[in-house]
Protein backbone atom coordinates (compact mmCIF):
# COMPACT_ATOMS: atom_id res chain seq x y z
CA UNK A 1 0.00 0.00 0.00
CA UNK A 2 1.58 3.05 -0.77
CA UNK A 3 0.34 6.75 1.02
CA UNK A 4 -1.79 8.85 -1.38
CA UNK A 5 -0.30 12.09 -0.33
CA UNK A 6 3.34 10.87 -0.73
CA UNK A 7 3.50 7.97 -3.13
CA UNK A 8 6.69 7.30 -2.88
CA UNK A 9 5.64 5.70 0.94
CA UNK A 10 4.98 2.37 1.28
CA UNK A 11 2.72 2.07 4.21
CA UNK A 12 2.61 -1.73 4.32
CA UNK A 13 1.59 -4.94 2.69
CA UNK A 14 -1.22 -7.25 3.20
CA UNK A 15 -1.62 -10.72 1.30
CA UNK A 16 -3.89 -11.57 -0.96
CA UNK A 17 -6.20 -14.74 -1.08
CA UNK A 18 -8.35 -16.66 -3.64
CA UNK A 19 -11.42 -19.17 -3.84
CA UNK A 20 -9.35 -21.38 -1.54
CA UNK A 21 -8.98 -18.93 1.06
CA UNK A 22 -12.49 -18.31 1.48
CA UNK A 23 -13.57 -21.52 1.38
CA UNK A 24 -11.66 -22.03 4.38
CA UNK A 25 -12.54 -18.85 6.04
CA UNK A 26 -16.39 -19.90 5.46
CA UNK A 27 -16.27 -23.10 7.00
CA UNK A 28 -14.19 -21.84 9.93
CA UNK A 29 -17.41 -19.49 10.59
CA UNK A 30 -19.69 -22.51 9.94
CA UNK A 31 -18.00 -24.34 12.67
CA UNK A 32 -18.09 -21.49 15.34
CA UNK A 33 -21.62 -20.37 14.53
CA UNK A 34 -23.36 -22.86 16.52
CA UNK A 35 -21.28 -22.64 19.25
CA UNK A 36 -21.19 -18.45 19.15
CA UNK A 37 -24.90 -18.43 18.58
CA UNK A 38 -25.67 -20.42 21.95
CA UNK A 39 -23.33 -18.06 23.62
CA UNK A 40 -26.08 -15.51 25.97
CA UNK A 41 -26.05 -12.00 24.60
CA UNK A 42 -24.31 -10.56 27.71
CA UNK A 43 -21.58 -12.74 26.95
CA UNK A 44 -21.12 -11.68 23.64
CA UNK A 45 -21.92 -7.82 24.44
CA UNK A 46 -18.55 -8.40 27.03
CA UNK A 47 -16.67 -9.55 24.09
CA UNK A 48 -17.59 -6.72 21.61
CA UNK A 49 -16.60 -4.33 24.77
CA UNK A 50 -13.34 -5.94 25.18
CA UNK A 51 -12.52 -5.43 21.56
CA UNK A 52 -13.53 -1.71 21.71
CA UNK A 53 -11.26 -1.17 24.92
CA UNK A 54 -7.97 -2.60 22.90
CA UNK A 55 -9.00 -0.48 19.74
CA UNK A 56 -9.39 2.74 22.66
CA UNK A 57 -5.41 0.96 23.75
CA UNK A 58 -4.07 1.42 20.34
CA UNK A 59 -6.42 4.61 19.09
CA UNK A 60 -3.08 6.72 18.03
CA UNK A 61 -1.10 3.65 16.00
CA UNK A 62 -4.50 2.96 14.32
CA UNK A 63 -5.36 6.59 13.75
CA UNK A 64 -1.11 7.15 12.04
CA UNK A 65 -2.21 3.80 9.54
CA UNK A 66 -5.64 5.21 8.51
CA UNK A 67 -4.69 8.62 7.68
CA UNK A 68 -1.36 6.96 5.93
CA UNK A 69 -3.37 4.35 4.31
CA UNK A 70 -6.33 6.36 3.13
CA UNK A 71 -4.80 10.24 2.70
CA UNK A 72 -7.93 11.23 4.91
CA UNK A 73 -6.58 14.41 7.44
CA UNK A 74 -5.34 12.97 11.04
CA UNK A 75 -8.36 14.35 12.75
CA UNK A 76 -10.93 12.70 10.46
CA UNK A 77 -9.39 9.12 10.89
CA UNK A 78 -9.00 9.77 14.79
CA UNK A 79 -12.89 9.77 14.59
CA UNK A 80 -13.34 7.13 12.41
CA UNK A 81 -11.54 5.22 14.88
CA UNK A 82 -13.44 6.26 17.86
CA UNK A 83 -16.43 5.79 16.13
CA UNK A 84 -15.93 2.43 15.41
CA UNK A 85 -15.06 1.30 19.27
CA UNK A 86 -18.15 3.50 19.99
CA UNK A 87 -20.49 1.62 17.51
CA UNK A 88 -19.24 -1.75 19.55
CA UNK A 89 -20.04 -0.41 22.34
CA UNK A 90 -23.60 0.43 21.21
CA UNK A 91 -24.21 -2.97 20.04
CA UNK A 92 -23.54 -4.11 23.47
CA UNK A 93 -25.94 -2.12 25.45
CA UNK A 94 -28.14 -3.55 22.72
CA UNK A 95 -27.86 -6.88 24.79
CA UNK A 96 -31.11 -7.03 26.09
CA UNK A 97 -32.85 -6.34 22.74
CA UNK A 98 -31.30 -9.71 21.12
CA UNK A 99 -32.71 -12.26 22.98
CA UNK A 100 -36.47 -12.05 21.43
CA UNK A 101 -39.22 -13.99 22.22
CA UNK A 102 -42.81 -13.94 22.10
CA UNK A 103 -45.09 -16.10 23.43
CA UNK A 104 -48.55 -16.34 22.84
CA UNK A 105 -51.29 -18.89 24.24
CA UNK A 106 -55.42 -19.22 24.12
CA UNK A 107 -57.49 -21.88 23.75
CA UNK A 108 -56.12 -22.78 20.56
CA UNK A 109 -52.65 -23.75 21.40
CA UNK A 110 -49.39 -21.82 21.64
CA UNK A 111 -47.77 -19.80 19.25
CA UNK A 112 -43.57 -18.40 19.57
CA UNK A 113 -42.48 -16.11 17.87
CA UNK A 114 -38.70 -15.66 17.77
CA UNK A 115 -35.28 -13.76 16.71
CA UNK A 116 -32.60 -16.35 15.87
CA UNK A 117 -28.84 -15.99 14.32
CA UNK A 118 -28.96 -16.23 10.49
CA UNK A 119 -25.48 -18.29 10.47
CA UNK A 120 -22.30 -16.97 8.37
CA UNK A 121 -22.23 -13.34 7.17
CA UNK A 122 -20.35 -11.82 4.89
CA UNK A 123 -18.94 -8.27 4.77
CA UNK A 124 -18.08 -6.43 2.22
CA UNK A 125 -16.77 -3.13 2.58
CA UNK A 126 -15.40 0.41 0.37
CA UNK A 127 -12.26 2.15 1.14
CA UNK A 128 -13.85 5.46 1.99
CA UNK A 129 -14.55 4.42 5.72
CA UNK A 130 -13.43 1.26 6.28
CA UNK A 131 -13.01 0.97 9.66
CA UNK A 132 -16.14 2.53 10.67
CA UNK A 133 -18.62 0.59 7.96
CA UNK A 134 -17.19 -2.51 8.72
CA UNK A 135 -18.22 -2.18 12.44
CA UNK A 136 -21.11 -0.92 11.51
CA UNK A 137 -22.14 -4.24 9.78
CA UNK A 138 -20.27 -6.53 11.78
CA UNK A 139 -21.40 -5.89 15.21
CA UNK A 140 -24.88 -6.11 14.33
CA UNK A 141 -24.38 -9.42 12.95
CA UNK A 142 -21.95 -10.78 15.76
CA UNK A 143 -24.70 -9.41 18.53
CA UNK A 144 -27.26 -11.51 17.04
CA UNK A 145 -25.67 -14.36 16.99
CA UNK A 146 -23.65 -14.70 13.73
CA UNK A 147 -20.79 -15.45 12.70
CA UNK A 148 -18.43 -13.43 10.27
CA UNK A 149 -16.24 -13.61 7.03
CA UNK A 150 -15.07 -9.64 6.13
CA UNK A 151 -13.41 -8.69 2.91
CA UNK A 152 -11.04 -5.99 3.25
CA UNK A 153 -11.40 -3.72 1.08
CA UNK A 154 -8.74 -2.87 -2.28
CA UNK A 155 -7.42 0.38 -1.49
CA UNK A 156 -6.93 1.00 2.53
CA UNK A 157 -7.16 -2.50 4.29
CA UNK A 158 -4.59 -2.26 6.91
CA UNK A 159 -6.26 -0.43 9.83
CA UNK A 160 -9.25 -2.09 9.15
CA UNK A 161 -7.16 -5.70 9.24
CA UNK A 162 -5.58 -4.26 12.71
CA UNK A 163 -9.30 -3.98 14.42
CA UNK A 164 -10.50 -7.62 13.38
CA UNK A 165 -8.07 -8.86 14.95
CA UNK A 166 -8.95 -7.17 17.79
CA UNK A 167 -11.92 -8.19 17.76
CA UNK A 168 -11.01 -11.81 16.45
CA UNK A 169 -8.80 -12.01 19.70
CA UNK A 170 -11.80 -11.37 21.88
CA UNK A 171 -14.27 -14.02 20.58
CA UNK A 172 -14.12 -17.46 20.30
CA UNK A 173 -11.97 -18.76 17.35
CA UNK A 174 -13.33 -18.97 13.98
CA UNK A 175 -16.30 -16.45 14.89
CA UNK A 176 -14.23 -13.09 13.13
CA UNK A 177 -12.57 -14.22 9.86
CA UNK A 178 -10.92 -12.23 7.16
CA UNK A 179 -9.97 -12.18 3.77
CA UNK A 180 -8.76 -10.10 1.35
CA UNK A 181 -8.57 -10.41 -2.70
CA UNK A 182 -9.96 -8.56 -5.77
CA UNK A 183 -14.22 -8.26 -5.66
CA UNK A 184 -13.77 -10.29 -8.94
CA UNK A 185 -12.51 -13.33 -7.51
CA UNK A 186 -12.46 -13.52 -3.31
CA UNK A 187 -15.60 -11.14 -3.28
CA UNK A 188 -17.74 -13.29 -5.83
CA UNK A 189 -16.24 -16.26 -4.05
CA UNK A 190 -17.87 -14.95 -1.06
CA UNK A 191 -21.39 -13.44 -2.25
CA UNK A 192 -22.16 -16.98 -4.80
CA UNK A 193 -21.29 -19.50 -1.52
CA UNK A 194 -23.62 -22.07 -0.66
CA UNK A 195 -22.37 -22.05 3.46
CA UNK A 196 -22.56 -18.01 3.75
CA UNK A 197 -26.51 -16.79 4.57
CA UNK A 198 -26.30 -13.12 4.84
CA UNK A 199 -24.13 -10.56 2.37
CA UNK A 200 -24.10 -7.19 4.30
CA UNK A 201 -22.49 -4.90 1.23
CA UNK A 202 -21.64 -1.34 1.69
CA UNK A 203 -19.89 0.54 -1.86
CA UNK A 204 -21.07 1.50 -5.32
CA UNK A 205 -24.24 1.19 -6.60
CA UNK A 206 -22.95 -0.57 -9.74
CA UNK A 207 -20.93 -3.64 -7.72
CA UNK A 208 -24.31 -3.79 -5.40
CA UNK A 209 -26.23 -4.49 -8.64
CA UNK A 210 -23.54 -7.25 -9.44
CA UNK A 211 -23.69 -8.68 -5.58
CA UNK A 212 -27.18 -9.01 -6.47
CA UNK A 213 -27.31 -11.37 -9.09
CA UNK A 214 -24.64 -13.14 -7.71
CA UNK A 215 -26.29 -13.66 -4.54
CA UNK A 216 -29.26 -14.95 -6.24
CA UNK A 217 -27.10 -17.97 -7.17
CA UNK A 218 -27.89 -19.59 -3.61
CA UNK A 219 -30.48 -17.11 -2.69
CA UNK A 220 -29.20 -15.35 0.14
CA UNK A 221 -30.07 -12.30 2.25
CA UNK A 222 -28.81 -9.04 1.26
CA UNK A 223 -27.95 -5.46 2.87
CA UNK A 224 -26.97 -2.90 0.22
CA UNK A 225 -25.12 0.26 1.49
CA UNK A 226 -24.84 1.79 -1.58
CA UNK A 227 -23.99 5.16 -3.34
CA UNK A 228 -25.50 8.74 -2.98
CA UNK A 229 -25.57 11.85 -4.55
CA UNK A 230 -26.99 13.90 -2.09
CA UNK A 231 -29.24 17.44 -2.56
CA UNK A 232 -28.34 20.11 0.22
CA UNK A 233 -31.35 22.85 -0.98
CA UNK A 234 -30.73 26.05 0.76
CA UNK A 235 -33.98 28.26 1.31
CA UNK A 236 -34.68 31.65 0.77
CA UNK A 237 -35.44 31.46 4.60
CA UNK A 238 -31.85 30.59 5.15
CA UNK A 239 -29.73 33.20 7.35
CA UNK A 240 -26.58 32.99 4.74
CA UNK A 241 -23.66 33.19 7.32
CA UNK A 242 -20.33 31.94 7.62
CA UNK A 243 -21.75 28.90 10.05
CA UNK A 244 -24.51 27.59 7.32
CA UNK A 245 -21.76 28.11 5.05
CA UNK A 246 -19.02 26.29 7.27
CA UNK A 247 -21.04 23.99 7.84
CA UNK A 248 -21.41 23.11 4.04
CA UNK A 249 -18.15 23.55 3.10
CA UNK A 250 -17.04 20.86 5.55
CA UNK A 251 -19.64 18.62 4.46
CA UNK A 252 -18.41 18.62 1.07
CA UNK A 253 -14.99 18.47 1.49
CA UNK A 254 -14.56 16.20 4.55
CA UNK A 255 -12.49 13.34 3.47
CA UNK A 256 -11.88 15.23 0.06
CA UNK A 257 -15.59 14.68 -0.70
CA UNK A 258 -15.38 11.05 -0.62
CA UNK A 259 -18.29 10.25 1.77
CA UNK A 260 -21.32 8.37 0.46
CA UNK A 261 -23.50 11.15 2.18
CA UNK A 262 -21.52 14.22 1.99
CA UNK A 263 -23.71 17.24 -0.24
CA UNK A 264 -22.66 16.77 -3.80
CA UNK A 265 -25.10 19.30 -5.22
CA UNK A 266 -25.89 22.44 -3.84
CA UNK A 267 -29.61 23.94 -4.80
CA UNK A 268 -29.60 27.68 -3.83
CA UNK A 269 -32.59 29.97 -3.70
CA UNK A 270 -32.14 32.60 -6.49
CA UNK A 271 -32.13 36.01 -3.88
CA UNK A 272 -28.88 34.31 -2.08
CA UNK A 273 -27.46 32.35 -5.42
CA UNK A 274 -24.11 35.02 -5.70
CA UNK A 275 -24.02 35.84 -2.17
CA UNK A 276 -23.62 31.98 -1.16
CA UNK A 277 -21.72 31.07 -4.25
CA UNK A 278 -19.10 33.82 -3.06
CA UNK A 279 -19.04 32.72 0.67
CA UNK A 280 -18.89 29.13 -0.45
CA UNK A 281 -15.78 29.73 -2.51
CA UNK A 282 -14.00 31.81 -0.32
CA UNK A 283 -14.47 29.49 2.52
CA UNK A 284 -13.36 26.50 0.51
CA UNK A 285 -10.24 28.80 -0.90
CA UNK A 286 -9.13 28.79 2.93
CA UNK A 287 -9.22 25.47 2.85
CA UNK A 288 -5.35 24.21 3.14
CA UNK A 289 -4.52 20.80 1.45
CA UNK A 290 -2.01 18.13 1.58
CA UNK A 291 -0.35 15.62 3.92
CA UNK A 292 -2.88 14.81 6.40
CA UNK A 293 -0.52 14.01 9.62
CA UNK A 294 0.16 17.81 8.98
CA UNK A 295 -2.33 19.26 11.78
CA UNK A 296 -2.95 22.20 9.33
CA UNK A 297 -4.49 20.55 6.37
CA UNK A 298 -7.87 19.75 6.44
CA UNK A 299 -8.28 18.09 3.27
CA UNK A 300 -5.53 15.56 1.70
CA UNK A 301 -5.96 13.92 -1.52
CA UNK A 302 -7.86 11.09 -2.96
CA UNK A 303 -7.63 7.61 -2.01
CA UNK A 304 -6.59 5.97 -5.79
CA UNK A 305 -5.74 6.95 -8.65
CA UNK A 306 -8.91 5.51 -10.71
CA UNK A 307 -11.18 7.85 -8.34
CA UNK A 308 -8.86 10.70 -9.04
CA UNK A 309 -9.40 9.67 -12.98
CA UNK A 310 -13.34 10.04 -12.38
CA UNK A 311 -13.24 13.14 -10.91
CA UNK A 312 -10.51 15.06 -13.08
CA UNK A 313 -12.80 13.47 -16.13
CA UNK A 314 -15.93 15.40 -14.62
CA UNK A 315 -14.17 18.52 -13.59
CA UNK A 316 -12.79 18.10 -17.32
CA UNK A 317 -16.53 17.30 -19.04
CA UNK A 318 -17.68 20.38 -16.80
CA UNK A 319 -15.32 22.66 -18.44
CA UNK A 320 -16.25 21.24 -21.84
CA UNK A 321 -19.52 21.99 -21.43
CA UNK A 322 -18.83 25.38 -20.79
CA UNK A 323 -19.40 26.01 -16.73
CA UNK A 324 -17.46 28.13 -14.36
CA UNK A 325 -15.20 26.02 -12.37
CA UNK A 326 -13.27 27.29 -9.71
CA UNK A 327 -10.55 25.32 -8.47
CA UNK A 328 -9.70 26.38 -4.74
CA UNK A 329 -7.47 25.89 -1.64
CA UNK A 330 -4.20 26.59 -0.43
CA UNK A 331 -1.62 23.60 -1.15
CA UNK A 332 0.58 23.24 1.68
CA UNK A 333 4.33 22.38 1.33
CA UNK A 334 5.28 19.47 -1.30
CA UNK A 335 3.96 19.67 -4.86
CA UNK A 336 0.41 18.51 -5.78
CA UNK A 337 1.80 15.60 -8.12
CA UNK A 338 3.11 14.46 -4.81
CA UNK A 339 -0.46 12.25 -4.48
CA UNK A 340 -3.66 11.83 -6.07
CA UNK A 341 -4.71 15.65 -4.91
CA UNK A 342 -7.59 17.45 -6.78
CA UNK A 343 -8.14 21.01 -4.97
CA UNK A 344 -11.55 21.56 -3.49
CA UNK A 345 -13.58 23.02 -6.46
CA UNK A 346 -16.82 24.62 -6.84
CA UNK A 347 -18.50 24.53 -10.28
CA UNK A 348 -21.91 27.10 -11.37
CA UNK A 349 -23.42 27.40 -14.95
CA UNK A 350 -24.07 23.57 -15.32
CA UNK A 351 -27.52 21.76 -16.79
CA UNK A 352 -29.20 19.50 -14.79
CA UNK A 353 -28.34 16.59 -16.76
CA UNK A 354 -24.77 17.18 -16.60
CA UNK A 355 -22.68 14.30 -15.65
CA UNK A 356 -21.30 16.39 -12.86
CA UNK A 357 -25.01 16.88 -11.88
CA UNK A 358 -26.53 13.05 -12.55
CA UNK A 359 -23.49 10.97 -11.18
CA UNK A 360 -21.84 9.90 -8.01
CA UNK A 361 -18.44 12.23 -8.34
CA UNK A 362 -17.37 10.63 -5.03
CA UNK A 363 -14.61 14.31 -4.96
CA UNK A 364 -14.12 17.42 -3.74
CA UNK A 365 -15.94 18.86 -6.21
CA UNK A 366 -19.30 21.03 -5.72
CA UNK A 367 -21.65 21.92 -7.77
CA UNK A 368 -24.30 25.07 -7.12
CA UNK A 369 -26.93 26.00 -9.32
CA UNK A 370 -30.27 28.23 -8.15
CA UNK A 371 -33.32 27.84 -7.69
CA UNK A 372 -36.81 29.93 -7.70
CA UNK A 373 -39.53 28.12 -6.30
CA UNK A 374 -39.24 25.51 -3.39
CA UNK A 375 -41.23 23.07 -5.70
CA UNK A 376 -38.82 23.59 -8.42
CA UNK A 377 -36.01 22.80 -5.66
CA UNK A 378 -38.19 19.88 -4.65
CA UNK A 379 -38.01 18.65 -8.08
CA UNK A 380 -34.15 18.86 -8.93
CA UNK A 381 -33.42 17.51 -6.04
CA UNK A 382 -35.42 13.98 -6.47
CA UNK A 383 -34.43 14.26 -9.76
CA UNK A 384 -31.68 11.32 -9.37
CA UNK A 385 -31.24 7.41 -9.61
CA UNK A 386 -30.10 7.88 -5.80
CA UNK A 387 -31.61 8.56 -2.85
CA UNK A 388 -29.43 8.16 -0.11
CA UNK A 389 -29.50 11.17 2.27
CA UNK A 390 -30.21 15.06 1.30
CA UNK A 391 -30.46 18.50 3.21
CA UNK A 392 -32.13 21.65 3.81
CA UNK A 393 -31.18 24.86 5.51
CA UNK A 394 -33.53 27.05 6.98
CA UNK A 395 -34.37 29.37 9.69
CA UNK A 396 -37.54 27.94 9.91
CA UNK A 397 -37.01 24.22 11.29
CA UNK A 398 -40.26 23.24 11.36
CA UNK A 399 -40.79 24.34 7.60
CA UNK A 400 -37.32 22.06 6.89
CA UNK A 401 -38.64 19.44 8.26
CA UNK A 402 -42.37 19.95 6.36
CA UNK A 403 -40.42 19.97 3.06
CA UNK A 404 -38.23 16.81 4.21
CA UNK A 405 -40.88 14.30 3.93
CA UNK A 406 -41.32 15.21 0.14
CA UNK A 407 -37.50 14.35 -0.49
CA UNK A 408 -37.03 10.58 -1.87
CA UNK A 409 -33.80 10.34 0.92
CA UNK A 410 -33.36 7.46 3.27
CA UNK A 411 -32.25 10.44 5.32
CA UNK A 412 -33.09 14.25 5.07
CA UNK A 413 -30.91 16.29 7.63
CA UNK A 414 -32.03 19.88 8.24
CA UNK A 415 -29.14 23.03 8.70
CA UNK A 416 -26.58 20.21 8.97
CA UNK A 417 -25.41 17.37 6.85
CA UNK A 418 -22.14 15.48 6.99
CA UNK A 419 -20.35 12.99 8.89
CA UNK A 420 -21.86 12.29 11.97
CA UNK A 421 -25.38 13.80 11.36
CA UNK A 422 -26.33 10.52 11.50
CA UNK A 423 -25.09 7.79 14.18
CA UNK A 424 -24.58 4.46 14.75
CA UNK A 425 -28.40 4.73 16.98
CA UNK A 426 -30.32 6.04 13.92
CA UNK A 427 -31.03 4.12 10.86
CA UNK A 428 -29.76 4.36 7.72
CA UNK A 429 -29.76 3.60 3.86
CA UNK A 430 -31.09 4.73 0.66
CA UNK A 431 -34.30 4.90 -1.23
CA UNK A 432 -34.13 3.86 -5.13
CA UNK A 433 -30.81 2.94 -5.77
CA UNK A 434 -29.10 3.97 -3.30
CA UNK A 435 -29.57 0.61 -1.38
CA UNK A 436 -31.91 -1.98 0.09
CA UNK A 437 -32.61 -2.22 4.01
CA UNK A 438 -31.53 -0.43 6.51
CA UNK A 439 -28.29 -0.20 8.95
CA UNK A 440 -27.43 1.17 12.19
CA UNK A 441 -29.26 0.89 15.08
CA UNK A 442 -31.83 -1.74 16.55
CA UNK A 443 -32.83 -2.61 12.87
CA UNK A 444 -29.47 -3.50 11.97
CA UNK A 445 -29.64 -6.16 14.74
CA UNK A 446 -32.96 -7.29 13.86
CA UNK A 447 -31.80 -7.64 10.09
CA UNK A 448 -28.86 -9.81 11.48
CA UNK A 449 -31.41 -12.25 12.29
CA UNK A 450 -34.26 -14.40 10.99
CA UNK A 451 -37.81 -15.07 12.53
CA UNK A 452 -38.70 -18.77 13.30
CA UNK A 453 -42.33 -19.37 14.38
CA UNK A 454 -43.52 -22.24 16.78
CA UNK A 455 -46.87 -23.30 17.09
CA UNK A 456 -49.22 -25.92 18.09
CA UNK A 457 -52.43 -24.21 16.85
CA UNK A 458 -55.00 -26.26 15.40
P1 LIG B 1 -16.91 -0.69 -4.85
O1 LIG B 1 -18.34 -1.06 -5.04
O2 LIG B 1 -16.06 -0.58 -6.05
O3 LIG B 1 -16.17 -1.72 -3.87
C1 LIG B 1 -16.65 -2.03 -2.58
C2 LIG B 1 -16.16 -3.40 -2.19
O4 LIG B 1 -16.78 -4.37 -3.03
C3 LIG B 1 -14.67 -3.62 -2.33
O5 LIG B 1 -14.22 -4.37 -1.23
C4 LIG B 1 -14.56 -4.43 -3.61
O6 LIG B 1 -13.42 -5.26 -3.65
C5 LIG B 1 -15.81 -5.28 -3.53
N1 LIG B 1 -16.28 -5.79 -4.82
C6 LIG B 1 -16.08 -5.26 -6.05
N2 LIG B 1 -16.65 -6.05 -6.98
C7 LIG B 1 -17.23 -7.07 -6.33
C8 LIG B 1 -17.97 -8.22 -6.75
N3 LIG B 1 -18.24 -8.46 -8.03
N4 LIG B 1 -18.41 -9.08 -5.81
C9 LIG B 1 -18.16 -8.85 -4.50
N5 LIG B 1 -17.44 -7.81 -4.05
C10 LIG B 1 -16.99 -6.92 -4.95
O7 LIG B 1 -16.95 0.70 -4.04
P2 LIG B 1 -15.73 1.62 -3.65
O8 LIG B 1 -15.26 2.38 -4.83
O9 LIG B 1 -14.76 0.84 -2.85
O10 LIG B 1 -16.46 2.63 -2.62
C11 LIG B 1 -17.12 3.78 -2.97
C12 LIG B 1 -18.62 3.56 -3.06
O11 LIG B 1 -19.16 3.12 -1.82
C13 LIG B 1 -19.38 4.85 -3.38
O12 LIG B 1 -20.36 4.57 -4.35
C14 LIG B 1 -20.03 5.21 -2.05
O13 LIG B 1 -21.18 6.01 -2.15
C15 LIG B 1 -20.34 3.87 -1.52
N6 LIG B 1 -20.59 3.96 -0.08
C16 LIG B 1 -21.86 3.80 0.39
C17 LIG B 1 -22.11 3.94 1.76
C18 LIG B 1 -23.50 3.80 2.35
O14 LIG B 1 -23.61 3.68 3.56
N7 LIG B 1 -24.55 3.79 1.54
C19 LIG B 1 -21.05 4.21 2.63
C20 LIG B 1 -19.78 4.38 2.10
C21 LIG B 1 -19.55 4.24 0.75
Amino acid sequence: MRNPAVLTETVGHYATGDRGTVDAAVDAAARAFSGWSAVSPRSRAEALSEAAAAIDDEHAELTLLLTREHGKVTADAAAEITNSARTLRYYAGLADRVAHERVTEDFRGRIIERRVAMGVVAVIVPWNYPVLLATLMVAPALMAGNSVVVKLPDYAPLALSLVLRHLAAALPSGVVNVVAGTGEEVGLALTTHRRVRKVSFTGSTATGRTIMRDASVNLKNLSLELGGNDPAVILESASLNSIMVDELVRGAFTSTGQVCYAPKRLYVHSKHFSDFVEAFSDAANRLVVGDGRDPDVRMGPLNNAPQRQVVTDLIATSLREGAQVRELGQFSGGDMSDGYFVRPTVVTGLSHDSPLMTQEQFGPVVPIMPFDTEDDAIAMANDSEYGLAASIWSDDVDHAFDLGRRIEAGSVFVNIHRVGASDSSMPFGGFKQSGIGRGHGVVALEESTEIQVLADRV
